[in-house]
């Protein structure tokens, strides 16, 4: 094994015991037919099944297999992280272990980074048509509110698969934010950038770890991470309203001098309190995301926790 190769995968693992041989088969051979020097960092991302089993057995045929071990489950953007932390090679491909970002993809892009002096290749999903409508609406609606609500563009369709050189990495590794939105802080790292486009294929082996509630969190953790817009609309609301709330204050003034006073409407009264204080709340709420997420940060605890590197 090379000290420092031309090219390191980094493959975050979790329960992907199913996986794992398939993705091996696979990328290998492929690997292999690149003369080029290799390794892959593979994160076991604490997973409860015997993926870890799995890749020390692979290991012994594959010796460009470095193993890193968490001591628990720390999610795929930690998982990523480590493994960026760990590889060592003078471009790195972040990939799935279910065979989603299609290896077939790498000499591709291997040869644009040699050829056309970028620093990062990226594999653009080119139609989406296999995902859910409702899948697709979200997405879309996600990219549409980020690159509305921040100064930053990430690109559309774009995963986590995407080649970048060393020195991009190290741009990446130095933002020592916990919350680690990946998407956002390969954008903030910028480069000259050029693009794949592939169709991703559905799920090989095993089980999506996404679900709505999980995707929607990560979209929060995204928008939060990168824009403090959502805290600019209560006071932009706030102001529509007083304006509003004024000018009909000056309009009932005006008729309860000219016509007297009419009987009080508690049902509208109620329904104003009522609107008013869910306003309030939201504010509230949107303020304490952000709050929440000064707290975290300022504990500086580690991003994740290796039990061995094998
Ligand atoms: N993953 C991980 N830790 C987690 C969840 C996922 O390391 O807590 C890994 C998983 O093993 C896979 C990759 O992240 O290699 C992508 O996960 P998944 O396929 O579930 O996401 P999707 O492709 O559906 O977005
Ligand atoms: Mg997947």
């Amino acid at each position: 094994m090379t000290k420092n190769p031309e090219l390191s995968i980094v493959l975050p693992c979790y329960n992907e015991s199913e996986a794992v041989d398939s993705f091996f088969k696979k990328i290998v051979p492929i690997l292999d037919g690149l003369a080029l020097s290799y390794e892959i960092v593979c994160v076991n991302d604490g997973s409860k099944d015997d993926t870890l089993n799995k890749l020390i057995k692979i290991k012994e045929t594959v010796p460009q297999l470095r193993i890193v071990d968490f001591s628990k489950n720390f999610g795929k953007d930690a998982a990523m992280s480590a493994g960026l932390d760990f590889a060592t090679g003078q471009c790195v491909i972040p990939m799935d272990c279910d065979l989603q970002d299609p290896p077939e993809l790498i000499p591709k892009m291997v040869k644009i980074w040699k050829s056309k002096n970028v620093d990062v290749v990226l594999a653009k999903r080119e139609d989406r048509s296999d995902d859910s409508l409702a899948k697709r609406l979200t997405a879309w609606l996600f990219y549409k509110s980020f690159n509305q609500f921040s100064d930053l563009e990430i690109p559309e369709n774009v995963g986590d698969f995407r080649l970048m050189d060393r020195k991009v990495v190290d741009v990446v590794k130095s933002f020592h934010e916990r919350k680690r939105f990946m998407k956002g802080l390969f954008a903030l790292a910028g480069f000259k950038t050029a693009c794949v486009g592939y169709k991703r294929p559905i799920r090989a082996e095993g089980q999506s770890k996404w679900n709505y509630w999980k995707l929607w969190n990560y979209a929060l953790d995204g928008i939060t991470s990168f824009s403090t817009f959502p805290l600019k609309l209560s006071t932009y609301f706030g102001l529509l309203v007083t304006t509003l709330a004024f000018l009909r204050g000056i309009w009932i003034l005006i008729r309860t001098l000219i016509f007297g006073i009419d009987v009080p409407g508690y049902a509208s009264l109620m329904t104003a309190i009522l609107f008013f204080g869910g306003v309030q709340l939201i504010s509230l709420g949107i303020i304490g995301e952000y709050v929440g997420r000064i707290y975290l940060e300022t504990k500086r605890r580690p991003l994740y926790v290796v039990r061995q590197v094998l």
